[in-house]
């Protein structure tokens, strides 16, 4: 069997039944570098779940005469109080909410947050 033949298999048969969850948001290094090795599929399996993950969040927006909530949904707005509906009509995203927050000098605070990984 050739590197290639290994590590071939390993994506095929061994990979797809591994949680590599733990290893998001980190590197992988290994003295096989620079020849191909497991760790290089190891890892970009780790990067696509990161991207494949869905996140739900739910974030209050603490201005000087009200406090509401907000449901972010993969980035999303998806749930808004009544008092900021725009951001759930306009759909906007968690940067949208953050930066027109940060310009009215409301705070707004993640208070729980829920990732899933899709399929
Ligand atoms: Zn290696």
């Amino acid at each position: 069997m050739t590197r290639d033949d290994v590590c071939n298999r390993f994506e095929a048969e061994v990979l797809p039944h591994l949680d590599v969850s733990a290893l998001r948001g980190k590197d992988l290094l290994c003295h096989c570098a620079p020849k191909r090795c497991h760790c290089d599929s190891i890892i970009a399996k780790a990067n696509r779940n990161e991207v494949a993950a869905m996140i739900e969040m739910l974030a209050v927006i603490d201005a000087p005469h009200f406090h509401a909530g907000i449901v972010l949904w993969n980035d999303t707005v998806i749930e808004a109080a009544p008092i900021v509906g725009y951001m759930k009509k306009g759909k906007w995203s968690r940067d949208q909410v953050r930066d027109y927050c940060k310009r009215k000098a409301w705070t707004v605070s993640v208070v729980h947050q829920i990732e899933r990984e899709r399929g």
